[in-house]
């Protein structure tokens, strides 16, 4: 089984989630969104002292709130970024985000090292994340499904109680509201969502009180 651990960074109050199996350490650190030494530190102090082994970075999409922090993990543990292919022009605009958004992020962020497809199954330790793909909010916005656990990260596709923005560049509100029918609400009632930002629900909730679907 795995255990994940939830970090709350930068100006926007992003979530960053480091999933790890206990018994063979290995870990994934979804969204990276440390803005400053004090926050890098307070992920990397996380992972260290539970002897843990990162696999590889997973961004959900490209929106600087969840990059920021991946060239700093890279570093640390020299591990790859994995994302689906359509984040690219995201990545590229980077900084032009950063600086739009007021953020302190004066980098370019690397394209992504490994392309992530609808479907692809991870391994962490003895337990699996699958690949679901939901964009709208953004191009190539991926969910992470991890099935024996009962937890998807939905990134900023699904919240609780409400759904991701669709008026940045790649936003489409109908392929939005589609892919959460189709792709996440068929996912077991019971399942824990663990989103981009503010506090996780369970899709049964979301089916049931969610008013932007
Ligand atoms: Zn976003
Ligand atoms: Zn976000």
């Amino acid at each position: 089984m795995l255990k994940l651990e939830q970090f709350v960074f930068n100006p926007f109050s992003e979530n960053t989630y480091v999933v790890y199996d206990e018994n063979t350490k290995e870990c994934v650190i979804i969204d990276p969104g440390c803005s400053n030494a004090g926050e890098e530190n307070e992920l990397f102090d996380f992972i260290d002292s539970h002897h843990l082994k990162p696999l590889m970075v997973i961004n959900t999409h490209g929106h600087i709130d969840h990059i920021m922090g991946n060239t700093a993990a890279k570093k640390k543990y020299g591990i790859k970024v994995a994302a689906h292919p359509n984040v690219k022009n995201d990545f590229l605009r980077s900084r032009q985000q950063a600086a739009m958004f007021g953020l302190p992020f004066m980098g370019d962020c690397d394209l992504p090292d490994v392309d992530l497809e609808d479907g692809e199954i991870i391994k962490v330790g003895e337990s699996t994340l699958e690949v679901i793909s939901t964009p709208g909010h953004a191009m190539g916005s991926i969910s992470l499904y991890a099935e024996i656990e009962g937890w998807v990260f939905t990134g900023d596709a699904l919240f609780c109680r409400s759904i991701g923005r669709t008026d940045l560049p790649g936003g489409n509100y109908e392929q939005l509201r589609t892919n959460i029918i189709e792709r996440l609400f068929h996912l077991p009632d019971d399942t824990e969502v663990y989103a981009g930002h503010d506090q996780s629900t369970t899709i049964f909730d979301e089916r049931r009180y969610n008013m932007f679907l």
